[in-house]
């Protein structure tokens, strides 16, 4: 029996978008300040929700991620070499170049896919200021080994939290752990202001000169303190962030819905292992991961997810390729493949299904019975 394919597409995401009605009231009063950048009161009330929200005391909001990121690496001062992982997007490594540091790559543990803390410290040098994680699909790192091993040689801990919004670890709400963690905002993150982001951090007196790096250095009306930049949140990105937020706890409960749905069907397929498999408060529902093996699924995941389109289901390889792989790292010595041989087969494997709290229930199942068929077929048809 064969499946007939959507209609429309399925995308791997569609972002959370406020009500219009609501965003329209926000506008007015932004209008009616006539205030639209520069720390105005949407971008005040952001902060603190984001504070209350996130549990943490010190908080810094940036137009986007990636500047958020380079900031907060600049703001703790750490040069030389960083210790971080290949398994990630493009932004965590292209942030230590525009910081003029060397990435050191490290492999990943199999079942999270994470920094392996094990891996650590026999690259650890002189140069080496700080280890860079990223809690991979909202898995939380091993921030406890990570954290003694940072106390043994004196390094900072930065993580890449793009994927973690909303995620505790052993109780204790993320953001807690590490000197300084980076969340991401853009459209495709479950909590989105279209572009933006923030760093969160333990040293009260980051917040002065986060402040400083994001408008410029500038310090007062004559007078420029540093050589800073352009990142701030604009009043627009503010308001629709205060949105989207009210609309974070019932889109965590749609998704978890649909992870069960996609969990009670894929579990048992051969070949198929679901990554993204934890408990409620550790979950950030950003992404639902699966990991193809092709000797008992009958194909490869690059068939997967080519055979998949056939249907109208558009699934993406996170993270394929590896950050180690980009051509302007290729001199440095912890790029070789045997050295990261957990990741190379991992970046092989994955594959993030559509996740997003409009999906159906039906079209969930759909999904599963699609990927089923497949699998089936690839052995009657040998
Ligand atoms: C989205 C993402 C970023 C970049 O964030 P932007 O806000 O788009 O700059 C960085 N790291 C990871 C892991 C991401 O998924």
């Amino acid at each position: 029996m064969a499946i007939n394919k959507f209609k429309e597409p399925i995308l791997v995401t569609r972002p959370l978008l406020p009500n219009l009605v609501d965003f329209n009231q926000q506008l007015q009063e932004i209008w009616k300040s006539q205030w639209i950048t520069n720390n105005g009161n949407k971008n005040k009330e952001l902060l603190e929700n984001l504070k209350q929200y996130l549990s943490v005391n010190h908080l810094s909001l940036f137009s986007n991620g990636t500047l958020a990121l380079i900031l907060g690496i600049k703001s703790l001062g750490l040069s030389g070499e960083v210790i971080t992982t290949p398994f990630t997007f493009p932004a965590t490594v292209q942030a230590l170049d525009w910081c003029g540091i060397t990435p050191v790559f490290c492999d990943v543990e199999p079942d999270t896919l994470n920094l392996d803390p094990s891996k650590i410290e026999p690259l650890i040098t002189e140069r080496t200021s700080a280890i860079l994680g990223v809690h991979v699909f909202g898995n939380p790192c091993d921030v406890e080994a990570i954290q003694n091993i940072a106390d043994k040689y004196h390094l900072k801990v930065v993580y890449d939290a793009a994927h973690a919004f909303g995620v505790e670890y052993k109780g204790k709400p993320i953001g807690q752990y590490g000197d300084l963690t980076m969340f991401s905002f853009h459209a495709t993150k479950l909590f989105n202001t279209v572009e933006g982001g923030a760093v969160v951090f333990k040293d009260r007196l980051l917040t002065r000169k986060l402040d400083l790096l994001k408008n410029f250095g500038i310090s007062g009306p004559e007078k420029v303190e540093l050589s800073g930049i352009n990142a701030k949140l604009n009043e627009l990105q503010a308001a629709m962030g205060l949105e989207v937020l009210k609309l974070v706890p019932e889109e965590r409960d749609k998704r978890s819905h649909i992870k069960r749905v996609y969990e009670e069907n894929l579990q048992y397929v051969p070949g198929v292992r679901i990554i993204t498999k934890l408990e409620r408060q550790e979950n950030s529902y950003q992404h639902f991961v699966i990991e193809i093996d092709e000797q008992y699924f009958g194909m490869t995941r690059d068939q997967l997810h080519e055979k998949l389109k056939e249907y109208n289901i558009f699934t993406r390889k996170y993270f394929y390729p590896l950050c180690s792989d980009f051509s302007w790292y290729q001199h440095l010595p912890s790029v070789k493949k045997e050295l990261l041989s957990v990741a190379h087969e991992k970046a092989e494997r994955v594959l993030s299904l559509p996740f997003y709290g409009g999906l159906s229930h039906e079209d969930v199942q759909k999904i599963c019975d699609i990927i089923k068929f497949i699998q089936l077929r690839q052995y009657k048809v040998g």
